[in-house]
């Protein structure tokens, strides 16, 4: 037995254990994170690969998130913005739904797009005027519904759901029927509008780089997935066992250690395929949505167009999100499947060069009711055991980040 006593064994190196781990070091307390991978991040990383910088799925920071505000360093990360809106693509080309009170030079081409009728781009102005009057708090604590019904009910025609609101969301949300609740809708929304959605120049995953920056190796152990929690004990896969005053569980929910397993109803999947080319496809930095009936690829990016870093040689690094899981499909056939629907808007997509697939099944969990603050019966499991995660409030960097915040301070006021 390796016995290595502390104040607070922390499980999982996501964004809400480096959180938790980012407060309880600060008041004092001396930690452990014990990580099952070999890296930071969990769900937010970032692969090098021939030069090219591959996040483990298509994600974005939006800055106006409060708790990466509070704990994030946005300087230092160099944060690279997407211009606000979106290239559409459909069955005529491509048109831009831009937003003009944040970026004026929009105004002519948003007001021409066919995207929607001018009564949908007063209703999304409306929208935003409404959301901007709304605080967080108060947006959690509406009664839900889901995103479609919510939509539906603002009077959005369907062209405007088909040629914006639902591919958009459903690259949000990782879900295409919209079934997630009108309440995360709001809050998204409200982000988008209020900042910038953005990556740092190097990647997703400076963010938990940066988050773990003042962490020992004494501090911070990976290759130790964490099998059964006994008390003030846990023990790993490797047969090492850890001693803590308490104990904090910062894993996604499929991966809860022994004796807090719990039955997981859904989630939600994608697949990421990452493809090179020395032409770039559209030389905007935006987020391209594909609004073709019965589409594979929902939404597409250039991500060097976004930060030149994430190329080194300066070929376009094209990277295409297909909403849901396609691990047992035929791997070349998904790829040339998804790289022939790009034909409709962009010359010779046969051409592009296959760097790497992601297929993420627990990208996200299921969001069809959400929280801002999981309730104490929930962060306090024992006297001495505590848990944190996306999955207690919402699937988000601000969720996960918040909850991690919020077990760290639980500990600190009732354990010390
Ligand atoms: C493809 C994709 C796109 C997304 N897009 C966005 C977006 O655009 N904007 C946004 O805000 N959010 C987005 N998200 C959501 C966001 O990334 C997550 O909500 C957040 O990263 C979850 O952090 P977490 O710490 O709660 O969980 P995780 O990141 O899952 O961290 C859990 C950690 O625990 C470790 N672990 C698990 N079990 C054990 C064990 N038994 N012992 C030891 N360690 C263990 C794991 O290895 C992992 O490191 C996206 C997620 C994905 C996957």
């Amino acid at each position: 037995m390796n016995n290595y006593k502390t104040d607070v064994i922390i499980i999982g190196a996501g964004l809400a254990g480096l959180t938790a781990a980012k407060v309880l070091k600060s008041a004092g307390k001396s930690i452990k994170i014990l990580e099952a991978s070999d890296q930071v991040g969990g769900r937010v990383r970032t692969d090098e690969v021939d030069g090219f910088l591959l996040d483990r799925g298509f994600q974005v920071l939006l800055t106006a998130y409060p708790e990466t505000k509070r704990f994030l360093d946005y300087d230092a990360l160099d944060l690279c913005k997407f211009d606000p809106g979106a290239l559409i693509l459909n069955e005529n080309g491509s048109t831009r739904i831009g937003d003009p009170l944040r970026q004026p030079g929009t105004l002519m081409s948003t007001l021409r797009s066919p995207a929607g009728t001018l009564g949908d781009k007063m209703r999304m102005l409306g929208l935003k005027i409404k959301l901007a009057g709304k605080n967080i708090d108060e947006i959690f604590s509406e009664d839900q519904t889901t995103t479609l019904a919510y939509l539906e009910n603002a009077g959005f025609s369907a062209r405007m759901m088909n040629q914006f609101f639902r591919p958009f969301m459903s690259g949000i949300f990782l879900e295409d029927k919209l079934s997630t609740s009108s309440r995360m809708f709001e809050f998204v929304f409200k982000m988008f509008s209020e900042g910038d959605a953005a990556v740092p120049a190097k990647g997703m995953g400076m963010i938990p780089v940066q988050l773990a920056r003042d962490l020992s190796a004494q501090e911070l152990i990976f290759n130790q997935k964490v099998i059964e929690i006994d008390g003030s004990r846990v023990s790993t896969l490797s047969g090492s066992v850890y001693e803590a005053d308490t104990i904090l569980m910062a894993t996604d929910q499929l991966n809860l250690p022994k004796p807090y397993q719990q039955p997981v109803r859904s989630y939600h999947s994608v697949t990421n395929m990452y493809f090179t080319t020395p032409e770039i496809p559209f030389s905007k930095p935006l987020i391209a949505l594909n609004t073709l009936p019965g589409k594979l690829v929902n939404n597409i990016a250039v991500m060097n167009q976004i930060s030149q870093a994430y190329s080194k040689n300066g070929d376009a690094l094209i990277s295409l999100s297909l909403i849901g899981d396609y691990a047992g499909y035929n791997s070349s056939e998904l790829q040339s499947n998804a790289v022939h629907e790009m034909k409709n808007w962009f010359p010779e997509p046969t051409a592009w060069k296959h760097l790497k697939t992601y297929h993420i099944t627990y990208a996200l969990p299921d969001d069809d009711q959400v929280t801002n603050e999981p309730d104490s019966k929930v962060k306090k499991l024992h006297p001495n055991c505590f848990v944190c995660g996306d999955y207690l409030m919402n699937g988000s960097i601000n969720a996960a980040m918040k909850s991690g915040r919020l077990a760290a301070e639980a500990i600190l006021s009732t354990t010390f």
